[in-house]
């Protein structure tokens, strides 16, 4: 993602309700902050958020909170939330790095985990930085409930080899897998795409989803 700094951007974020400050102080009030038992489903690198939102917009009873480590990008999010009408309670932002998931988060509280076209950090040395490494697997594995679950979507096919072979070693299993996933019925049933989703099908790359349930 090219990235520019936009004017404005912090203190936008930094005011605005659709935000969480100090995401750590967080930490064991999330049901009181929600108001409510409902679960709570997160997108780590969500970029301008319209695949939350409109997971929101068709589940109000799940509570969707996206990390993004961009200002400048968690901008883009704040701004379609705020265009929307009627404005949608069940979605918040965090901007954050991902590897502080455990300090936010309480643990085994999070029913589902979203990875969406997650960058792919194509060099070996910096294998450890990809959202669907063993590292961030152990993260996912603190804050995730015994029965959660995780969804991976990307159409960087080497990225998608090497995010299956980190399973194994990591514990991990998938009960599904597609390298194809829009000529799939089944899984395009309730399908929700991402902005990249929709900028890569739409040239023609297959994309490749994994899923497990714990
Ligand atoms: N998920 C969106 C989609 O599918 O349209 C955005 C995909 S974009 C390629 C990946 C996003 O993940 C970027 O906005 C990037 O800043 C964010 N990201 C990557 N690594 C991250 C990390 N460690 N913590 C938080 N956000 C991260």
């Amino acid at each position: 993602m090219r990235l520019r700094n936009i004017k404005g951007a912090t203190e936008a974020i930094e005011s605005s309700p659709y935000c969480i400050q100090a995401p750590a102080e967080m930490k064991n009030h999330w049901r009181e902050f929600f108001g409510n038992d409902n679960p709570i489903h997160i997108e780590v690198g969500m970029g301008k958020g319209r695949f939350l939102m409109n997971l929101a917009a068709l589940h109000p009873d799940i509570n969707y909170i996206g990390i993004e480590r961009y200002t400048s990008v968690l901008f883009r999010a704040i701004q379609k939330m705020e265009e929307d009408e009627p404005p949608l309670p069940n979605v918040h932002f965090i901007c954050m790095d991902a590897d502080e998931l455990p300090e936010v988060f309480d643990e085994k509280s999070i029913d589902k985990i979203y990875l969406n076209f997650s960058d792919p950090w194509p060099k070996d040395r910096h294998a450890k930085r990809r959202l669907t490494s063993r590292q961030f697997l152990a993260r996912y594995d603190q804050i995730l409930k015994p029965d959660g679950v995780l969804e991976f979507k990307t159409d960087n096919r080497p990225l998608f080899d090497f995010a299956i072979e980190e399973l194994e070693p990591a514990g991990w299993k998938a009960q599904v897998i597609t390298y194809d996933l829009h000529n799939d019925a089944a899984l395009m049933e309730g399908n929700v795409m991402t902005e990249y989703e929709e900028k890569f099908s739409s040239v023609g790359n297959p994309i490749c989803k994994y899923i497990i349930y714990r």
